[in-house]
């Protein structure tokens, strides 16, 4: 190589790293920093002119520089939930479930909802609650909802309580639901707040229900404005999610005018199942 060569080949090299750096310093600080650690970014290797010329930091880097920037891929989510509990479908579609009813208001409406759009869906029934309006449980049943049980009266700790404890909790709620509903099948048990515990799970699963975790939460039960419902519903939604909304426990307005689009958005992107 002439001197004048070997001169050229430096410029370009340095021109390089200095135009690298250059965009490394517009991306977050995190990539600078993986980045730096594994050598120089693509475009510093790829154009060269000159047979390449080890760099401090390449000669240093431990993997190839392509495998470096990964775009940015969503994060895979598991189906199974905390303590082996249910968290997707199963399938491409999604699941529509509300907990916290029936209420005397809001219930009637979403099953009205769920009529004009020819959606079904898994309502999580506190036991409380069915004693006190066992006909929406029967017309829940009579329109091909399924049925989960959500503890005798929404007991936020009972997944520390001794097994007996449980047991009895979430019999007293089945029975109440059969009451209502004679022979009603009951699929699932889904755990106040999602605290779910080993023992929850354990006798759930003891009485032949499986447990029902989620995988998209708008948070509707803090009750945001039906857009927001809407939005963060489609934004976190994928392939086999299952959305946790609330016909009870308080004004579900923003739930229900959220929901005519909401559903509309959910069918044409994957179609909605029911849960059995
Ligand atoms: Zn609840």
């Amino acid at each position: 190589m002439t001197h004048r060569a070997a001169v050229i080949s430096a410029l370009v090299v340095l021109a390089l790293l200095v135009g690298g750096r250059w965009v490394l310093a517009r991306e977050p600080i995190e990539a600078i920093a993986t980045e730096q650690g594994l050598g120089p970014p693509p475009e510093a290797t790829v154009p060269s002119p000159s047979p390449p010329e080890p760099t401090p930091s390449a000669a240093s880097s431990p993997t190839p520089t392509a495998t470096a920037v990964s775009p940015k891929t969503p994060k895979p989510r598991s189906g199974i939930g905390p303590h082996d509990t249910r968290r997707l479908t199963g399938s491409r579609k999604v699941a529509l479930t509300f907990d916290d009813g029936p209420h005397p208001v809001w219930t009637p409406k979403v099953l009205d909802l769920l009529r004009r759009t020819g959606v079904k869906a898994t309502f999580c029934v506190v036991g409380t609650e069915v004693r006190a309006y066992p006909a929406l449980v029967a017309r829940m049943i009579r329109e091909g909802h399924t049925l989960c049980n959500h503890t005798w009266h929404h007991e936020l700790d009972l997944g520390t309580k001794p097994e007996p404890e449980i047991r009895a909790n979430l019999e007293a709620t089945n029975r109440e639901i059969r009451k209502a509903v004679p022979g009603a099948k009951i699929a699932f048990f889904r755990h106040p707040g999602g605290r779910w515990t080993p023992a929850a799970v354990k006798v759930s699963r003891e009485l032949g229900m499986t447990s029902l975790d989620w995988d998209v939460d708008p948070q509707d039960w803090k009750k945001p404005s039906a857009d927001a419902i809407r939005t963060r519903v489609i934004n976190q939604a994928r392939p086999g999610s299952i959305v946790l909304l609330h016909d009870g426990g308080g004004d579900r307005n923003g739930t229900l005018a959220a929901c005519p689009a909401m559903v509309e958005e959910l069918k044409r992107k994957y179609g909605i199942v029911l849960l059995r």
